[in-house]
């Protein structure tokens, strides 16, 4: 414990010790730099922890999360989306990073919320996300002009720690269903030949389906659920992977210098969330465990035991642009440099193509039709 805090004094220090300036996180080190001075401060590692923390899922309901250790925020909540997200250093105007409309900026709010254990610290710098997000933007048919003049600001790519939920669990499945085995006969028909009706064989493939019932047995670890409902999840999910494998102690100097949302679907929302992706694997060890050529469900029923969850922050460089009074968003996976966007059509851009299109066809054509007549 006392290790603990004193590492808490050390990971509070971001203050640039030459010049006082704040000092923040530098992509892909394991260091704080001062963007005046370029002094860099190493960031302290926590006491080296080999195994995992994790929470346990029950007694945290029943104990209506009482003993699990808490951190108070301020952020800024979005009238228009909903999200809670931190500020930068000593700004007074902003637009919201998710949705960008402006953000009305007094103060922020103080909350409590679950501290986050773990994190992935960002590795993709924002030099490098902007070159990233601008082969996108350019890779894009019918994209309006001004998405690729917004794309030259890179003061448009927020570094956001996005939260997520992790969940492990034991669980196990008993279901019925039927084991589908092909087998082959030879089966008669009857056809017209030459104007007359013939008898024929052929060779045809039937499946022949038995009941069968039975329990199997699933280990899941870090089953991973987006906490944020500021983000369009088909995109997130399109992010993954995540090198969970080089998860980090948190520490608050990795946040320096970026901004952190603070999640919106609680811990027992997620572990349903979590459930509907467990069910998906379940499903796939059970066609297993049916054996055969093919495999029908029919029922299935899962207890879900030894529940253990945490929180985690994950790097996402981030843009929102607006279209039409329509919001676009795009996301740069922090540690792959991965990108995923919804994307606006330029409705000009696509007619004028389509015209050009048919333009040079009937240019074809009666070119066609010309060259035909004059030979
Ligand atoms: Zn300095
Ligand atoms: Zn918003």
């Amino acid at each position: 414990m006392e290790l603990e805090e004193k590492t808490k004094d050390v990971s509070n220090q971001l203050d640039c010790r030459e010049c006082g300036a704040l000092l923040k996180y530098a992509p892909g080190t394991t260091h704080l730099k001062c963007e005046y001075c370029g002094c860099a401060n190493e960031i302290k590692a926590a006491a080296e922890t080999t195994v995992v923390e994790e929470i346990d899922f029950e007694k945290f309901l029943n104990e209506n999360g009482i003993g699990v250790e808490k951190q108070e925020i301020v952020t800024v909540k979005c009238n228009n989306c909903g999200a809670s997200s931190t500020l930068k250093p000593n700004i007074t105007s902003d637009n919201c990073p998710f949705c960008a409309s402006s953000l009305v900026i007094t103060g922020g709010t103080a909350n409590s919320i679950i501290k986050p254990k773990y994190l992935l610290p960002f590795k993709v710098d924002q030099k490098t996300a902007f070159e990233d997000f601008k082969a996108w933007i350019k890779s894009l048919w019918f994209a309006p002009n001004d998405l690729k003049n917004y794309a030259d600001n890179a003061e448009k790519l927020n570094g956001m720690y996005i939260p997520y939920w992790t969940y492990n669990s034991k669980t196990e499945s008993d279901y019925t269903g039927e084991r589908g085995i092909d087998y082959t006969t030879v089966e008669t028909y009857t056809t017209v030949e030459d104007g007359k009706t013939v008898t024929r064989e052929r060779t045809v493939t039937r499946t022949r389906w038995t009941y069968v019932s039975g329990t199997v047995y699933n280990d899941f670890d870090d089953v991973l659920v987006l906490a944020s409902n500021s983000l369009p999840e088909s995109y997130t999910t399109a992010l993954e992977p995540w090198d969970m494998q080089n998860i980090t102690a948190y520490n608050d100097q990795y946040l320096s210098g970026f901004r952190t949302e603070s999640y919106q679907v609680d811990v027992k929302t997620g572990f349903e969330k979590s459930k509907v992706i467990m069910n998906g694997e379940i499903r796939n060890t059970i066609c297993a465990h049916i054996g055969g050529d093919h495999q029908r469900i029919g029922s299935m029923e899962t207890t879900y035991n030894d529940i253990t969850f945490k929180h985690i922050l994950l790097p996402i460089w981030l843009s929102a642009y607006r279209y039409n009074d329509k919001v676009f968003r795009f996301m740069i996976n922090g540690r792959t440099g991965e990108v995923q966007g919804e994307r606006p059509y330029s409705v000009i851009k696509i007619v004028l193509t389509s015209l050009a299109v048919i333009a040079i066809g009937v240019a074809v054509y009666f070119g066609i039709r010309y060259y035909n007549q004059s030979h």
